[in-house]
């Protein structure tokens, strides 16, 4: 609020104020403002089509998954447009073997951040995990190598402590948790693993306590995945609760359980979960959703039109 105060004279000759959220809007911009939420590249390489022969080959090479060689190229094509090969490695904590190809996953893929609670998110597992709807799946929170990301000191630390309360998991369970790293030297390729460990995931979990956004939801929405995502921040714009995703407090670590419960044992409602995450996410938050938004805001102020605000 101090902020806001103190932008406020700042901001009073402003003709107009663009947000992710109509809920970060202060009141006395009301009036002036418009939303048009953050979007997702469908052709970049965090994004872009992958078969599953290519999927499967990209995480046996980064020893995400087990099993026989796989038989697809471990490819994706850069920004520019050069198709080119997963080399680098990921780096994986675990205790047993990598789980199978057909091994089903829940997956978190974050920064090694407090909020976006990696630690309630390995908890809430352990409560599905001893279910007999768990089938054998395996979690497998997913991290940029701890060291890697300049903005996020506090990154190693969180890291260190997930590494420590894997270690105090009973050995069963410990064997169905995996901690991976993923090799931050090259961008893209880093985004085309996500995208691979993306599209294998069973279900796709983003437990933050806070969130801004939450551009990992839309990924997962995109590649049809079914969502479990705190209520917070704009996952609740991105989720509607069993219709494209399912929202549950994130304090609540035994409704985290009992979502996953209820994805797995219903694998065709959990199928049109994903179908209609796909579609929400075209409709609403690709590039192209966004450049409409932004034309026509733009030509509302070139041609002095009224901007269509917030305010009534
Ligand atoms: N991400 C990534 N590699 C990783 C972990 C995360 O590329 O090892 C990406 C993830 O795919 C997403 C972004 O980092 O595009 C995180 O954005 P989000 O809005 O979910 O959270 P933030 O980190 O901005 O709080």
């Amino acid at each position: 609020q101090a902020g806001w105060d103190f932008l406020r004279r700042y901001l009073k000759p402003v003709t107009c104020c663009v947000f992710t959220r109509a809920q970060y809007v202060p009141g006395y911009l009301q009036a002036k403002s418009v939303v048009i939420p953050p979007n997702i590249d469908p052709v970049a390489p965090k994004n872009q089509h992958m078969t599953p022969g290519t999927v499967r080959a990209i995480l046996r090479h980064i020893d995400v998954i087990g099993g026989p060689a796989a038989r697809g190229k471990r490819v994706f094509v850069r920004t520019d447009g050069t198709p080119t090969r997963v080399e680098r490695k990921a780096l994986i904590v675990r205790a047993g073997e990598p789980p199978a190809p057909e091994t089903p996953l829940v997956v978190q893929v974050s920064r090694w951040d407090r909020l976006k609670d990696p630690l309630g998110v390995m908890r809430g597992f352990v409560r599905f995990a001893v279910r007999k709807e768990s089938d054998g799946a395996a979690l497998l929170l997913v991290g940029p190598e701890s060291a890697a990301v300049a903005d996020d000191p506090e990154g190693a630390e969180v890291y260190q402590e997930v590494v420590r309360a894997w270690e105090k998991l009973d050995d069963r369970l410990r064997e169905r948790v995996h901690l991976v790293s993923l090799p931050m030297d090259d961008a893209e390729e880093n985004a085309a693993m996500v995208n691979a460990i993306q599209r294998h995931a069973t279900v796709v979990v983003q437990k933050s306590l806070r969130e801004g956004f939450g551009l990992t939801v839309t990924e997962a929405m995109w590649k049809g995945r079914p969502v479990i995502g705190g209520a917070v921040g704009g996952i609740q714009d991105q989720i509607e609760h069993e219709k494209t995703g399912l929202l549950v407090d994130p304090e609540n670590e035994e409704a985290f359980a009992a979502a996953l419960v209820w994805l797995f044992e219903d694998p065709k409602r959990a199928a049109g979960i994903g179908r209609r995450a796909r579609a929400r996410v075209k409709r609403e938050y690709l590039g192209v959703q966004s450049l409409l938004r932004w034309a026509a805001l733009v030509s509302c102020l070139i041609e002095g039109r009224p901007v269509p605000s917030l305010g009534k």
